[in-house]
């Protein structure tokens, strides 16, 4: 327990029942470290710093902050602010919400109903009214965007994002023409005017390109000192952080850049290393937080993750051309295959002794990716596991936990 923790001891992680509370475990936790302290402020302050901005006239828009959306969207003067992240607000109240009044099936995916709740109750409150949707993503959120439009949301879609493992060719540059379009589509949605400003969309493609190389040399570090970062703050950084940077890019990249000094500075230690047992998540971000705890607890380290976008942008061709050739050539370019493969360059470049595969009850649609990496890892014998976790705020069911710590605990025998 770290000196900190030890003086506080009302704080136990079995005691812990809420986000925030995990939030300030980790921050406690990490006491000898500023950079993870500032990484977990931001991750904290990310939805309600850019509400702020936006009622100080700033614009902001939801929509789910990763792949080429906050490229665009920075370039814009726009903060893409991630609606997966109102998630650690929600409480038991948001189903009764997406399941009473909008009439969810009870079965619906957690995470669709959590959001759903949480728009209604920000619905003609002064804040974000924008939401930025993605066809791509699932049948339950194309129903809740629609739903939630009757609420005074101005929603605009994305058409779907999809390409074949076979497609090339002249057919992709079709698909790129497309992805160009519909670029200058959210641009005219956005601002009034089709059109980007070439030498802001730069600006942020450099940027990209430069904190990718940084938090590629912050996992190169980590494979050192596997234990400084814990699973918490690194999932935060790297799923939802890279992609976004919590609304406030030069803060990000310049807790990233101390991250980066600290981790340089301090000597390797041989047991450490010895009795790492490093994991590779195979998952969205879980807002069960309780879990990362429980691979923390068991000895376990999540060197490897799978939603970290790996591909740099092109920065030898127009802007809005490189952003339409990454989409196109990125793990979330559709197929279930292109995960898979990062997933296996991950496993073999850690030499991970396990991968975790992480979803929510209830979603059909990433549950069959799921099942078909568990099946492609169990037959080159590397232990998995698949776990269904719930999206709303609350600790993690008792069996989650059992099942996380003995895959671990098994993993080390
Ligand atoms: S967890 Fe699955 S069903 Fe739920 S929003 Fe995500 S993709 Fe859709």
């Amino acid at each position: 327990m770290s000196p900190l923790l030890a003086q506080n001891p009302a704080l136990e992680a079995e005691d812990i029942t809420t986000l925030s509370e995990y939030i300030a475990y980790a921050k406690l936790a990490h006491g000898y470290s500023p950079a993870v302290n500032k990484l977990l402020d931001l991750s904290e302050d990310y939805v309600p710093g850019a509400e702020r901005a936006f009622r100080a006239g700033q614009k902001a828009v939801w929509c789910n902050a990763n792949n080429y959306q906050p490229v665009l969207l920075y370039s814009l003067g726009v903060i893409p602010v991630s609606y997966g992240e109102m998630g650690r607000y929600s409480q038991r109240n948001d189903m009764l919400i997406a399941e009473d009044y909008y009439q969810f099936p009870v079965e619906t995916c957690s995470m669709v109903k959590c959001t759903v709740a949480q728009w209604h109750q920000r619905a003609h409150t002064g804040t974000i009214d924008k939401i930025l949707g993605n066809c791509s993503s699932c049948e339950p959120f194309n129903l809740a965007w629609e739903v939630i439009r009757s609420e005074g949301y101005d929603i605009f879609n994305n058409e779907v994002i999809y390409r074949g493992p076979s497609v090339k060719g002249e057919r992709l540059e079709e698909l790129i023409q497309f992805m160009k379009e519909q670029l200058l589509d959210v641009a005219e949605w956005l601002t009034g005017q089709r059109a980007v400003n070439d030498d802001n969309l730069k600006v942020e493609i450099q940027r990209k390109n430069r904190l990718l190389t940084k938090l590629r040399r912050v996992l190169e570090l980590r494979r050192a000192h596997p234990f400084y970062m814990k699973s918490l703050p690194i999932i935060l950084t790297l799923n939802i952080g890279l992609n976004n940077y919590f609304g406030k890019p030069q803060e990000y990249e310049a807790a990233i850049d101390e991250l980066i000094l600290e981790l340089e500075a301090l000597p390797i230690d041989e047991k450490e290393l010895k009795a790492v047992i490093p994991l590779v998540w195979a998952g969205g971000t879980g807002q069960e937080f309780g879990v990362y705890e429980a691979i923390d607890q068991s000895g376990g380290a999540i060197l490897g993750l799978r939603s970290v976008p790996f591909r740099f942008y092109r920065e030898d061709i127009p802007p809005l051309e490189a952003i339409a050739r990454w989409v196109y050539d990125n793990s979330n370019a559709g197929a279930g295959v292109y995960a898979r493969d990062v997933l296996d360059s991950e496993v073999e470049r850690l030499k991970a002794r396990g991968v975790i595969l992480y979803g929510y009850i209830g979603c059909s649609f990433a549950s069959v990716d799921r099942e078909m990496w568990r099946r492609f890892f169990h037959e080159k014998g590397l232990a998995c596991i698949n776990l269904e976790g719930s999206f709303q705020t609350g600790s993690p069911t008792g069996q989650v936990l059992t099942r996380v710590k003995a895959f671990v605990e098994m993993l080390a025998a």
